[in-house]
């Protein structure tokens, strides 16, 4: 599970509110439960992103997994607790120059894995999320939904207790939406991770979310499970 509390931002050395980007963000998410964040462009969500993965330091509150407070480590125990959260990035962000099979690698190899365990695990995970004939295939030769279904089988590598899907379905069309999303809960239900989705697109999360947070100029103005929640569009 993971506790997001009093979860603050500030940008510059200024007291002025406009640099306050994440103001006071507290959710729980469960193991076995995706929360969506949804929010209009500006609202904090890119930022709230990085400070979950410890892309960027807080400027103050706690991210805790599994009971420990990510923010808190110092910075040879945050390489390594790190992996405790696996992130889907917008667009994937796979390396251009390394095929399906090489992506998935990268976290297993900058751990130190064996070479055969690599191999081993990259197979199980490509065949997982379906692509298990692409292993050889460099990005470009993939679609739009591969190539994010291999950022999820990226995502697992270090057997995360957290899934963060950053705008992970922007630029995707429906169709592979709707297969990103499909290996979403299933991944959820069969890891028991917690999964937390951040998106612009209201459309997205009423197939997909357990429960909502609704962020807005850094805060969570509303947040509940989905059918209780009053979303405009
Ligand atoms: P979203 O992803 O919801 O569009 P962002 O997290 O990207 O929102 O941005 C929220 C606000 O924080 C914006 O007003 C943006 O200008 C500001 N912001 C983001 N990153 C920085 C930064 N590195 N320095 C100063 N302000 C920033
Ligand atoms: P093992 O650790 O021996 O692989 P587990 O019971 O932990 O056994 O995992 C069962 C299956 O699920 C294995 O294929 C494992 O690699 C995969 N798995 C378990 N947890 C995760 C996770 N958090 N992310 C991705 N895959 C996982």
């Amino acid at each position: 599970m993971i506790e997001v509390e009093h979860l603050t931002k500030v940008f510059g050395s200024g007291t002025e509110s406009s640099n306050r980007v994440l103001d006071d963000v507290n959710f729980t998410v469960d193991g076995g439960e995706i929360f969506a964040v949804v929010g209009p462009s500006g609202a904090g969500k890119s930022t709230l992103a990085q400070c979950l993965n410890l892309l960027q330091r807080p400027t103050s509150g706690k991210v805790i997994v599994n009971g420990d407070d990510l923010a808190d480590l110092s910075a040879a125990a945050l390489r390594t607790a790190r992996r405790r959260i696996g992130t889907v990035f917008q667009s994937s962000n796979l390396l251009a120059r390394r095929t399906a099979a090489e992506n998935v690698a990268l976290p297993l190899e900058y751990l130190g894995a064996t070479k055969q365990s690599t191999k081993t695990r990259v197979h199980e995970l490509l065949d997982r999320v379906g692509l298990g004939d692409k292993a050889d295939h460099y990005p470009h030769q993939l679609s739009g939904g591969q190539r994010q279904r291999v950022g999820i089988a990226r995502a697992l590598a270090l057997k995360p207790a957290v899934l963060l899907s950053d705008e992970a379905t922007s630029g995707l069309d429906p169709q592979a939406t709707d297969s990103f999303l499909r290996l979403l809960t299933e991944v959820r239900d069969e890891l028991g991770l917690a999964v937390v989705f951040i998106t612009h697109e209201m459309e997205t999360i009423v197939k997909v979310a357990d429960k909502v947070g609704r962020i807005d100029q850094g805060r969570i103005v509303e947040q509940g499970a989905l059918v209780d929640l009053v979303l405009d569009p």
